[in-house]
Parts: C-alpha cells; structure tokens; sequence
C-alpha cells in the first residue's frame, strides 16, 4: 500500500533516536520500526550498532517468517524474555538462525487504526530482566513512532494525489496559454504577447499556484515544458513583426529541455522571461545553460523587477536584453514619488547595460504617461489589454 513513498531508515530521524534510547534503556542489541509490504516485514529505520551487516534498513522478511503475525494475533506474547520458553518460537528456524535469545516488540497503528508495522528490540540471549514495566516503555516510544508516521503517510498520500493531478494535467492537456498584448508607449504598436498559462482543473488556482505545486511534486520541469510547447503554437498564427515571450524558471532553463521546445522556432520572435522569485545558486550554470539559447538570438528577459531581491540579483549576474518592471512598481507610479526613483534607477540602468525596460501591469492613463515620461519602451497591463485566448491574439494582431 505504501509501496515506493516511503524512505526506509532516514538517519537522525526523531524514531531514529527512539530506537537508540529504547535499545540501550532495555540493553539489548537490536532495535528497528518495520512496516509491513506485500507479505514482507521490512526495516525501516534500524538500530544494531556492530550488526549493520546483519540487519540494515531496506532488508526485509517474509511475514510468516517472523514473530510479528503471532504477536498480532496473541499467539506469542509482545514481551518475550526467554524465546527457549515460547514453542512458537522454538518451531521458527528464525530463532535459532539469528539467533534470538529475548524479543520485545509493540504494533504500530496508525491513527484510523491500520497496523503498519513493529517496534521492536530484539537480543541473541535471553534477558530475564525484562518486565512489563519495559514493556511500557516501549509502548511510549511506539506511539510517538506512530504519530509521526501517520503524518509521513498522510504527506505521502497528499504527494501521490497531487502528482495524479498532475499527470493529468500534463497529460491530457488540461491548461491552455493566453496571450497578453505588449505596446511599444510611443508611438503606441502592438509589437508582441506574453504567453500566460491557464489551467482547466476546477477551483481556480493561480498559475504561480500550479508551478509551485508541480515543483514540489518533482514535476514543475516537464509542465512548465509542456506548457511553453503549447504556447509558442501562436508564433505560427501571428504576424512575423510580433514576439512571444514565455516565461520559465530556472530549474527548467537548467533542465535543459528548453532548446528543443524552441526547436524549429524563429529565436528573433521568442523572449525567454526568467520567473523565480526565490534566489538562485549557481548564476554560473544558469548563464552557462542560457548562452547556446541567447547565441540564437533569443532574447532574455528577467520578470518583475523590482519585486525583491533576487529580481535584481537576476539583472546583475544575468544582464538581460529585456528588463520586465514588476506592476507593485508600476501602480501608482504617477503619484509616488519613490516608485518613480526606483522605476527612473530601473530606465537609466537599462540605458547604460543597453536593456529594454517593459513596464508589467499598467491600469490607468496616469501611469502610462509617467512611465513613457521616464523613457520604459513597452508596456503591457489591462489598460492595453488583458491576457486573451490564442484566436483573439490573432485577430488583435490584424
Ligand atoms: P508574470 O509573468 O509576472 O505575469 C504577470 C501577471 O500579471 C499575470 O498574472 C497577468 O495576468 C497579470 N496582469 C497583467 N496585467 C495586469 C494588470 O494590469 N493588472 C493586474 N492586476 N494584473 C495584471 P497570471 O497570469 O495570473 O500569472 C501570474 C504569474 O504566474 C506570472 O507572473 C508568472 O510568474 C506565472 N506564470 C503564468 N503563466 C506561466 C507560464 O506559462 N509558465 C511559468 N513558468 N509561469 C507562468
Ligand atoms: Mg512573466
Ligand atoms: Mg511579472
């Protein structure tokens, strides 16, 4: 049932510890948490030190090879401190194949009740002194491995969910681009579009929400690939004096999938617009990834700067052809006099390292001309229009 989500044995883990403070309180030589699989006992997290060879997490038995199906049933005793007085024991190869002297063990339950698996200690010698009162003990420290486990499989079950949507998604097509219009200010032309994707699943999520979704289930690569191969579709519908700009984070421009996406594509008609607002590592490796893709002639644009930190870290380390003001920079620029200084530092950075200023999210007149008063080429943002399907680009483009 939890086949393939679960990473056996993650050292320094909080039942890690447990099974060390559980083993050395009862002195005895191996401690583990196992869950149960198809059949198989297998070990989770294990602790035997000088026994690694013996029993490791990952290693598994055959259900009906050990002692846990009688301890469920109540056929054998969880607290077994001479396994020479229990016949069950005595008739198992196990015991003497071990060997296994002493042997205490709880269920593990998850919180709706399902048995998962066994923590257990276990001991080549009899121990006599173990008493219920270890037992007890042992119970504790089982139920803390139970609360947290439940939490891992509750995780691991919302991760499958959300890549099964995925799959879908991906698969069967389920987002669509539209296209928003770009404006040279002056003179006023529509000169391109950026393509912004839609998503078909029911309620509503942003698309910010998906990507991040699908890169925190290990598939934001492959969507946001499919989503620019379905995006750049226009470049064939729309007059050859209009560009499209798709956006990408770095991740995918890393992945190294982009080249083929742009495959058979006119670079001079496609703006790559880096999106990612959270800092990136290794601007070498990106700029190394980006040089064949700019060396065709495609241009580089960094989205939202402006917005923080990393946007203007992007600039510096990226030197973009294209650079994309953020609308929280745009409203209200009219009016506000030190969004007007920063968008001015923005403009005159651009003159001088020979970057287009785009403005993102112009609403009214008042922000339109401050921003053409401080020489932003292209705008874009409702007031020029809204992001529209590909057929409604089209026309619009004449
Ligand atoms: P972004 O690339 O900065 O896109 C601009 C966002 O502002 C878009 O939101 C657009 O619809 C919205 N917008 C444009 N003009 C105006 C305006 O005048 N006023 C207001 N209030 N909003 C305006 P959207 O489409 O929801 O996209 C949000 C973000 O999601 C994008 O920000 C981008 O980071 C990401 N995104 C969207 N489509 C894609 C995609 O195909 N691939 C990737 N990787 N990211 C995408
Ligand atoms: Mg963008
Ligand atoms: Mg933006």
């Amino acid at each position: 049932m939890f086949d393939g989500l679960m990473n056996p044995g993650r050292q320094g883990s909080s039942i890690q510890r447990a099974l060390q403070s559980v083993r050395r309180h009862l002195g005895m030589e191996v401690a583990y948490v196992s869950r149960f699989e198809n059949g198989l006992s297998v070990f989770r997290e294990v602790d035997a030190p000088g026994l690694e060879a013996l029993i490791k997490p990952g290693d598994s038995r055959p259900l009906e090879d050990v002692y846990c199906l009688h301890i469920l049933a109540g056929r054998l005793p969880e607290l077994i401190p001479d396994t020479a007085a229990e016949p069950i024991c005595q008739a198992m190869p196990i015991t003497a194949q071990v060997p296994i002297g002493a042997h205490v063990s709880v269920p593990i339950r998850l919180e709706d009740g399902t048995p998962y698996g066994m923590f257990c200690c276990l001991s080549p010698f009899p121990n006599a002194s173990l008493n219920p009162r270890d037992l007890q003990v042992m119970r504790v420290f089982a139920d803390m491995a139970a609360h947290e486990i439940t939490r891992e499989v509750a995780e691991a079950e919302a991760l499958r969910l959300k890549r099964a949507e995925l799959r879908q998604v991906i698969d069967g097509g389920l987002f669509s681009p539209r296209y928003q219009p770009i404006h040279t200010l002056n003179p006023a032309a529509l000169v391109g579009f950026e393509a912004l994707c839609r998503f078909t699943p029911e309620p509503y999520r942003s698309p910010d929400q998906w990507f991040g979704v699908a890169h925190d289930a290990g598939l934001g690569e492959e969507l946001e690939i499919a989503v620019i191969r379905e995006a750049v579709k226009a470049l064939a519908l729309l007059p050859s004096r209009c560009f499209v700009s798709v956006n990408a984070s770095p991740p995918v421009i890393l992945g190294g999938g982009l080249p083929e996406a742009f495959q058979g594509l006119d670079p001079k008609r496609l703006v790559l617009e880096v999106t990612e607002h959270a800092q990136v590592a290794d601007y070498g490796a990106l700029r190394d990834a980006l040089a064949p893709i700019r060396a065709t002639g495609v241009r580089l644009a960094i989205d939202d700067a402006g917005a923080g930190y990393s946007s203007m870290q992007h600039i510096l380390q990226l030197r973009p052809d294209i650079i994309k003001l953020d609308m929280g920079l745009v409203r209200d620029v009219d009016s506000d006099p030190a969004k007007r200084a920063l968008a001015a530092a923005l403009c005159f950075f651009g003159q001088e390292t020979g970057a287009q200023i785009v403005a993102e999210g112009i609403e009214t007149p008042a922000e339109r001309a401050a921003l053409e008063a401080l020489g932003v080429c292209k705008g874009q943002g409702y007031l020029l229009g809204r992001p529209v399907e590909m057929a409604a680009a089209v026309a619009l483009a004449g």
